[in-house]
């Protein structure tokens, strides 16, 4: 068997002011045919998997390139055709090959194509046959378009959000493709749309249960191969914008498109039930102070990279400000600029610096303060699950008993090693402000004394029914109060 395999894949925020060209590939991951490294980064897993696969199978694995971006605005139209063409062509001269398998993202928009992964699977397709295996992982925070579902066999989604499971997702995803190679199954894909758009964290309830039961359903139905939840994208300005529920079944599509729909309208009963409850940074700072011990997290849940947005947002910081706080540590803000006067003036420096809040409107003032620049550090990196999360030359800024972490490479809060990356002790801290939605979850609750939801500023997109889409469709929840009627 000879079996192709790569990776394109961004989150597209079409509301961000941040463009995405061909560096910011290079910033977060962009390695050629077969330089792929040991460890996969989110959407990357199938390759990394497909190496152990292939090799416990005796088949060829044959790897093109794969590109990631930490999520942001449009695609320049030059960078996502030049990524897409190599692919293509190092697919072309791979033929003849007996399944291709892929690491998508799903939510990748650029300028000129609304859906990149249904043009990237139809032109695979396209090339390979309508016979040829074609499949693969995806993230939820995608939109499932009737193009994609009509170019490939089948999808996996990660099912954790946080996305703790990539891995073994791609795992799922071999497995299911290794079978069908080998002419044991035949996977067959049936989508359920639910009519609605939220997020859906599943470290908590209601998610925790669905996901468990779609797990122990794969477990226990006969013939059935896998079940997603594609929870959709708010912040993707796109025709096809929504949730979705995705059932694999082993050539059984009645029975598969039942029980997306069983499933589907549970998920839809769900709707405004998911999130956690959060509150505005004046009360989220109130509570902080009051905490008897620490660490306190702050999660400032809408100005998350992880969702496309710069990073930047000082509306927090400067509520924590005005009170007086100290005790505080910042991990981080982006801006690239006071990163490289921090640099320029070298660690133990003592200067006039204004950071943050130069993105977007809703993100606050810059922060003009008398710091002192107490460690710099090239190429900084924080642990994200089984792999590492990149953010840059990074600078530890220090005033008024505050530390702040400036960062140049966009990236959320991933974990509290992006602390220890700067030399400072997370857990030695009262109060730890981040940037993430619910990514950030799984690591920081482990030093924890208490976690804060707060909704600060909007240069997230985060009120699907106020935001001014031109492209999503309108008549799902909650645009429309009953989509059914
Ligand atoms: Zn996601």
């Amino acid at each position: 068997m000879r079996v192709f395999t790569a990776a394109l894949a961004t989150e597209t925020n079409t509301f961000s002011p941040i463009a995405v060209d061909k560096r910011a590939f290079e910033a977060s991951l962009h390695a050629g045919p077969g330089e792929h490294p040991a460890t996969p980064t989110l959407c990357t897993a199938p390759i990394t998997v497909g190496r152990e696969v292939c090799a416990r199978e005796g088949w060829t694995l044959i790897e093109g390139s794969a590109s990631w971006a930490d999520p942001a605005g449009l695609v320049a139209r030059t960078t996502y055709e030049e990524l897409r063409d190599a692919i293509l062509d190092q697919l072309r001269a791979a033929m003849p090959v007996d399944g291709v398998v892929l690491g998508l993202h799903g939510a990748m928009v650029a300028q000129g194509y609304d859906d990149c992964e249904g043009d990237i699977l139809s032109r695979v397709r396209d090339i390979v046959g309508p016979d040829i295996l074609v499949c693969a992982e995806l993230d939820p925070h995608s939109h499932l378009t009737k193009k994609r579902a009509e170019a490939a066999d089948f999808f996996v989604y990660f099912k954790e959000f946080p996305h703790t499971d990539f891995v073994d997702r791609a795992r799922d995803l071999w497995d299911i493709a290794a079978r069908a190679l080998k002419g044991e199954i035949k996977p067959v894909m049936t989508v359920f749309d639910c009519r609605m758009i939220d997020v859906f964290p599943t470290s908590r309830q209601p998610m925790r249960g669905f996901v468990d039961k779609l797990m122990a359903l794969e477990k226990s139905e006969p013939g059935l191969l896998s079940l997603s939840v594609v929870h959709g994208f708010m912040a993707g300005d796109v025709p096809e914008m929504g949730t979705k529920v995705l059932a694999i079944t082993d050539n059984d599509p009645e029975k598969g498109a039942a029980l997306a729909e069983k499933l589907g309208r549970e998920l839809y009963a769900m709707r405004g039930t998911t999130m956690v409850a959060q509150v505005d940074e004046k009360t989220a700072v109130d509570a902080a102070l009051a905490a008897k011990s620490g660490p306190v997290v702050v999660a400032d849940v809408w100005d998350n990279p992880g969702g496309g947005t710069a990073g930047d947002a000082t509306v927090l910081l400067a509520e924590f400000i005005s009170r007086g706080t100290t005790d505080l540590a910042v991990g981080t803000i982006w801006d690239p600029i006071a990163v490289q006067i921090c640099f320029a003036a070298g660690e133990g420096a003592e200067i006039q610096l204004r950071f943050g809040a130069k993105s977007a409107p809703d993100t606050g003032s810059p922060i003009d303060k008398r710091v002192t620049v107490k460690k710099l550090v090239r190429d900084a990196e924080m642990r994200f699950g089984e792999s590492f999360a990149p953010f840059g030359d990074a600078a530890w800024i220090h005033f008024d008993g505050i530390d702040v972490i400036l960062n140049s490479t966009r990236a959320q809060s991933f974990d509290p090693s992006l602390y220890s990356a700067l030399g400072i002790d997370p857990k030695s801290r009262k109060i730890l402000l981040i940037k993430s939605t619910n990514h950030f979850y799984d690591s920081f609750s482990k030093i924890a004394s208490e976690i804060i939801y707060c909704s600060a500023g909007k240069p997230y997109p985060n009120r699907p029914a106020e935001t001014n889409y031109r492209k999503a469709r309108k008549d799902i929840w909650p645009m429309v109060e009953n989509p059914w009627g």
